[in-house]
């Protein structure tokens, strides 16, 4: 099996893509998003430091999230999938020096391409469970709860990220154009890239992700 790494903007689809994995295989899910968030939510000084900088839909500065990565992968002995990392250059430099040390070589950079305005759709409709992380999506017929506001699994109330609304959504997702769009050059250069165009047809997303990571 393949460690991961997605490379997509915002609400392509990382998290749903990375479940899909891990339901199928032993992965461990890396989500620096999911990281922050949970920092936040323990509102901790670095948690508060942080909560507004994802609000604006801005990034968080490059050393910490590399130190975060760097403890993390040193701290994993199983397949991995890195879903929010690498954002930017400097990032994929440095995870490019750890993968040296850590002798690890068997990766692919999955590029989730989706248009702008499918991406916008999905996030003011994006509901996710606070519990088990599940996500949802009130647009979308495939992705509603079976009951209205409920988590399928845990039946908790689901709820609504602070920075998943239009006038972040933008920021964020002009954020991806400026600083993590030129990474997939440095990965394509490697001829480490796959890319998946997005749409909603989930059985396709499904049998491709599978297809991609299998040796
Ligand atoms: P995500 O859940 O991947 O959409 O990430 C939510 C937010 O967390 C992003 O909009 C950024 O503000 C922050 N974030 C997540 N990963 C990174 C990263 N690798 N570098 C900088 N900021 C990040």
């Amino acid at each position: 099996m393949k460690n991961v790494i997605f490379l997509a903007p915002p609400a392509a689809g990382k998290g749903t893509c990375s479940d899909i994995l891990k339901n199928k295989y032993n992965y461990e899910h890396i989500s620096t998003g999911a990281i922050l968030r949970s920092e936040i939510a323990s509102q901790s000084s670095l948690g508060n430091e942080i909560k507004s900088i994802i609000e604006k839909g801005n990034l968080v500065d490059d050393n910490l999230m590399i130190k975060l990565i760097e403890n993390k992968l040193t701290s994993i002995n199983k397949n991995f999938i890195l879903d929010g990392f690498p954002r930017t250059i400097t990032q994929a430099y440095s995870l490019d020096n750890l993968f040296k040390e850590l002798n690890i070589n068997n990766y692919v950079v999955i590029y989730l391409n989706i248009d702008k305005s499918l991406a916008l759709k999905r996030t003011l409709g994006r509901m996710t469970c606070p519990k088990c992380g599940k996500s949802y999506n009130i647009y979308f017929d495939e992705f509603k709860p079976i009951n209205d506001g409920y988590c399928d699994i845990c039946n908790e109330e689901l709820s609504k990220r602070s920075d998943d609304n239009e006038e972040s959504f933008n920021n964020r997702f002009d954020t991806y154009i400026n600083s993590t769009l030129p990474i997939l050059k440095f990965y394509e250069e490697k001829n480490k890239v796959i890319k998946i165009d997005v749409d909603n047809n989930f059985e396709f997303l499904s049998s491709k992700l599978k297809e991609i990571v299998s040796d």
